[in-house]
């Protein structure tokens, strides 16, 4: 399994720092946040260290997610939480602080006091939603 020596969540994996630890198989590792947004807030990584979306392998990525929607309905079922936001930051402009790419797995609650990152506006420029959008299909 790749590690990287100086990364705290590789360090959690390998049990050389302590976490609270709510599952694991052969390529996950979940885990509580130790600084969370709600109560039940938990992150979803691969045991292979990867730095962020770009980078994940596939079959890695597939089963961080498949793992979150568990832990997400679990989150429903012991929390009674109303709702579930699944977060991935990916670089630092993204809000992104450690480098070993995660899925958070936030439970939310009628007035939990989190806001949304961005109000949807009137909508946008036409045109250049169609430029961005001729970008990505490239
Ligand atoms: P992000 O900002 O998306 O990279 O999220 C990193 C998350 O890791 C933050 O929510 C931190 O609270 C959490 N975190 C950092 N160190 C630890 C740790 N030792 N145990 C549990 N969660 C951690
Ligand atoms: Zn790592």
């Amino acid at each position: 399994m790749a590690t990287e020596t100086d990364c705290i969540f590789c360090k959690i994996i390998a049990g050389e720092i302590p976490s609270t630890k709510v599952a694991e198989d052969d390529s996950t590792y979940v885990f509580m946040d130790i600084n969370p947004a709600t109560r039940g807030h938990a992150l979803v990584i691969p045991k292979r260290h990867t730095q962020d979306i770009t980078t994940i392998d596939p079959a890695d990525l597939a089963a961080v997610t498949v793992k979150a929607q568990e832990i997400a309905k679990r989150a429903k079922e012991v929390f009674a939480a109303d709702g579930v936001n699944l977060l991935n930051c990916c670089g630092s402009a993204a809000w992104q602080t450690v480098f070993h790419f995660h899925l958070h797995v936030i439970p939310r609650y009628v007035d939990d006091g989190l806001i949304e990152p961005w109000k949807p506006g009137q909508g946008g420029d036409a045109d250049v939603i169609a430029a961005a959008g001729a970008a990505l299909r490239g």
